[in-house]
C-alpha cells in the first residue's frame, strides 16, 4: 500500500501541476546569449527545513544558472570580511529601480542603494575581491556554498560567465562610473570577470533550497554567519531581494527572498524553512513569473509570512 503523503508534498506536487498547467511562463532573460536558449517550459519547487529530508517537486534535479541569487552568498562573505565597513560603499535602502539601473548611481555619486541591485553587487564582489585574486575569491565562493548545501558538487558554468563577459555592456558601464567615484578599487575587468562567475554558479533547486538553511537560524542549520547577520540578510532580501517588484513580493509572498534572472528564487521562513523555486520565465520586474505565483500559492496555503499572525511550523 502506497504511503499518504505529507501534507505540505501534496501542496509541492499541486502547485508544480498548477505552474505545468499554465502557458503564461514570462519571458526568458536573453540579454545574456547562453540563457536565451532555456526552455520556459521548465519549473521546479523544494523546501529544505532543519532535520527533515527536503522536499521537492518538478524539475528539482535540473541544474540552472542562479545569476543575482549568488549575491545573497558573496554578501555573507563581504560582512564576514569586512563587517559594518561594507556599508561605507555601499547602501541598505530599496532602489525602486530596475537591477541594471545608471539612474540612481549618478545622482548619488557612486553610492549604490543597495547590495543586490548590479552597482551594489559589483562594489560588493569588489570588498571580496580585494587583496586576493579573482580565483581565490571564487573558490572562497563555491567553498560557502557547498558547505551551506552540504554539496560539493555545485560548480560553475564557464560558458554563461563567457557569454556575460562578452555581452555585459551595462555591467561595464555600471563598473567603470563606480570606479570614476573611487568606489571600485580593483581594475573593472578584474572585478566584473569575478561578478560574472559567480553569477553563473549552477544549482538544481534542490541544492539551492538546502544552500539556503544558513539564513534559516536554530541549532540544527549550517552555522556560516552569525544569529545578528542572519537577520540583516534577511532583511536586506525582504527589502531588495526583487529590485523594484520587491514591495510587489513582500505583498504577495511575505516572506525574505532573492531572485535572478535564471529564474530562481531563494525565500527563507524565518527559524523554519528554505524555500527554493524555479521557472525560467521573468516577469517585467526581471523576477521569475510563475516562480512567484508559486511562491505566493505556497505562503497562502502555509500561512508562512513574517507579517503574522502565526507563523506555523507547516505540514
Ligand atoms: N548576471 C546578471 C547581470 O548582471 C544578474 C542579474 C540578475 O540575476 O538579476 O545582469
Amino acid at each position: 500500500m502506497a504511503k499518504a503523503q505529507p501534507p505540505l508534498q501534496l501542496v509541492l506536487d499541486e502547485i508544480t501541476e498548477c505552474a505545468r498547467a499554465s502557458e503564461a511562463f514570462g519571458k526568458v532573460a536573453d540579454y545574456i546569449p547562453e540563457l536565451a536558449g532555456v526552455n520556459p517550459g521548465q519549473f521546479a519547487i523544494a523546501i529544505a527545513r532543519p532535520g527533515h529530508p527536503t522536499l521537492v517537486a518538478g524539475d528539482s534535479d535540473v541544474p540552472f544558472s542562479i545569476q543575482s541569487v549568488s549575491k545573497v552568498f558573496m554578501l555573507a562573505l563581504a560582512l564576514g570580511k569586512l563587517g559594518d565597513q561594507l556599508w561605507s560603499r555601499v547602501g541598505r535602502e530599496p532602489s525602486g529601480q530596475s537591477f541594471d539601473s545608471m539612474l540612481l548611481l549618478e545622482l548619488e555619486k557612486g553610492y549604490p542603494r543597495n547590495p543586490f541591485i548590479n552597482a551594489g553587487a559589483i562594489v560588493t564582489t569588489d570588498a571580496v575581491l580585494q587583496g586576493s585574486s579573482p580565483r581565490e575569491t571564487l573558490g572562497s565562493l563555491l567553498r560557502f556554498i557547498r558547505a551551506a548545501a552540504g554539496d560539493e558538487t555545485i560548480h560553475i558554468n564557464d560558458r554563461v560567465a563567457q557569454s556575460e563577459i562578452a555581452t555585459g555592456h551595462r555591467n561595464f558601464a555600471l563598473a567603470h562610473y563606480l570606479r570614476s567615484h573611487d568606489n571600485l578599487k580593483n581594475p573593472p575587468e578584474l572585478t566584473l570577470g569575478t561578478y560574472f562567475h559567480q553569477c553563473a554558479v549552477e544549482m538544481t533547486c534542490t541544492q539551492l533550497a538546502n544552500a539556503g538553511l544558513f539564513l534559516v537560524g536554530g541549532s540544527r542549520t549550517p552555522r556560516l554567519v552569525s544569529e545578528a547577520r542572519i537577520r540583516r540578510i534577511n532583511a536586506l532580501m525582504m527589502t531588495c531581494g526583487h529590485y523594484d517588484g520587491s514591495g510587489d513580493y513582500a505583498f504577495r509572498v511575505g516572506l525574505p527572498g532573492k531572485s535572478g534572472v535564471g529564474g530562481g528564487i531563494l525565500s527563507i521562513v524565518p527559524g523554519v524553512a528554505s524555500i527554493a523555486v524555479w521557472s525560467p520565465g521573468l516577469n517585467h520586474y526581471g523576477n521569475s513569473k510563475l516562480g512567484t505565483e508559486a511562491m505566493e500559492q505556497l505562503t497562502t496555503r502555509t500561512g508562512w509570512s513574517v507579517f503574522g499572525p502565526h507563523m506555523t511550523k507547516g505540514g
